[in-house]
């Protein structure tokens, strides 16, 4: 059995006044998804239940049957993952903002305006030893930066400094739990914190970046920690050699977290400009090897968060559009959405996300056309989203 698995990040939506009382995927010309659909078996995944609204991470490791409250990492160690960093047993990793703060440490952006790249700063820090604990620093995209904690007796049930609104001051890191450990990580953390800023404002980057008129990289807002632990491989639950096609780093982070081998793509970007294509071909190329070849595709949920609901339709026209490349293949496809990212929110939502099952070895329900109230009146109506495996698994009968 070889299945292509397509994950449109934010593809899911809610019916739109203005597309004629349709969703984006209802409204757009999607002849490929239809004919897999038509051709294939649907239904709607209610991902992590109504009134829950997920985040990428933790709706993908729930799509791909991963029980969150023994497996999630935590999204620190997701992101290290993504950007290729090895963790051992007992890391705590968090994500990391490069930020620009005042003399009293108020918050004057988050993002220091949004730099283009923190390598500059991240290798100043990095290899910090404080009290036996080693501070593992690396550049992520942007603004964005990975610390990792490495040594005895680490937790992750600490609280972040990132007060989250630019105009505020940065909050203290604090134990969560009465335990030794959680204790000394606010502490070590809080020192490397410290030790960080002074190091960061003496930054010759920073003397350029001033006299440019920009903000300055002067403190970093850590939150999203998590311990690494191992988790079962994809290969482990499932018997089936997996990888991963993604552009943004976190999707490659999810891969890596399941044991899949991430195959790299020139041109997947993440971005509206990424090359969907390109994306689809190393897929059908990756059928000779990998039994199960996972595909994120990611501007959909991007242009969902701007309200952009002409370019959230025409990307998925776009998507379809390079589906041709998959169409002639043996392989079964399954097409669906981590999320829904309604266009009149800006942001993601609990509404759960149309899916299809297409193989040529299997009975075709009566959904003519891939969209999300067509689907709900599938084989499988509405899901949920740690179901969703194995209603794949014995639809596909692996
Ligand atoms: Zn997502």
């Amino acid at each position: 059995m070889k299945i292509v698995f397509i994950i449109c990040d934010g593809m899911g939506d809610r019916k739109i006044a203005s597309l004629g009382n349709k969703t984006p995927l209802e409204h757009a010309e999607t002849p490929n998804m239809d004919t897999l659909a038509r051709e294939g078996v649907c239904g709607r995944i209610d991902v992590l239940g109504r009134g829950v609204e997920p985040h990428s991470d933790d709706a993908h490791l729930t799509i791909f049957g991963y029980d969150l409250k023994k497996h999630y990492p935590g999204r620190g160690p997701i992101e290290a993952a993504g950007i290729g960093i090895k963790l051992m047993h007992g890391d705590v990793a968090m994500r990391t903002n490069l930020a620009t703060v005042d003399k009293n440490f108020t918050v004057v952006d988050r993002r220091t305006g949004r730099i283009e790249s923190t390598a500059p700063f991240a290798k100043d820090l990095d290899g910090m030893m404080i009290d036996g604990v080693r501070f593992i620093v690396k550049p992520g995209t942007a603004y964005r930066m990975i610390v990792i904690m490495r040594g005895k007796g680490l937790s992750d049930k600490i609280t972040q400094n990132d007060p989250k609104i630019k105009g505020r001051k940065v909050l203290g890191i604090h134990p969560k739990d009465r335990s030794k450990e959680a204790r000394f990580t606010a502490a070590m953390l809080t020192k490397f914190i410290e030790k960080s800023h002074k190091i960061l404002k003496a930054n010759p980057n920073n003397q350029k970046i001033k006299k440019e008129g920009k903000l300055e990289g002067n403190y970093l807002l850590v939150r999203g920690f998590g311990y690494h632990k191992k988790i079962p491989s994809f290969k482990e639950m499932y018997g089936l050699k997996a990888c991963c096609i993604a552009g943004a780093g976190l999707y490659k982070g999810i891969g890596r977290t399941m044991g899949m081998k991430v195959i790299e793509v020139k041109g997947a970007t993440g971005m509206p400009n990424t090359n969907v294509r390109a994306k689809f071909k190393a897929a059908k190329k990756a059928l000779e090897d990998y039994d199960f070849v996972f595909v994120h595709v990611k501007p959909a949920d991007s242009l969902s968060e701007d309200g952009n609901v002409k370019g959230k339709t025409e990307f998925i026209e776009k998507i379809d559009r390079e589906l041709d490349v998959l169409m002639d293949t043996d392989a079964a496809i399954v097409i669906t959405s981590d999320h829904s990212t309604p266009c009149e929110l800006k942001s993601h939502s609990d509404d759960p996300v149309p899916f299809l099952i297409n193989s040529k070895y299997i009975d075709a329900d009566n959904v003519k056309k891939f969209g999300e109230a067509d689907c709900e009146k599938g084989k499988f109506g509405i899901v949920r989203g740690k179901d969703f495996m194995n209603i794949v698994r014995k639809t596909l009968k692996f």
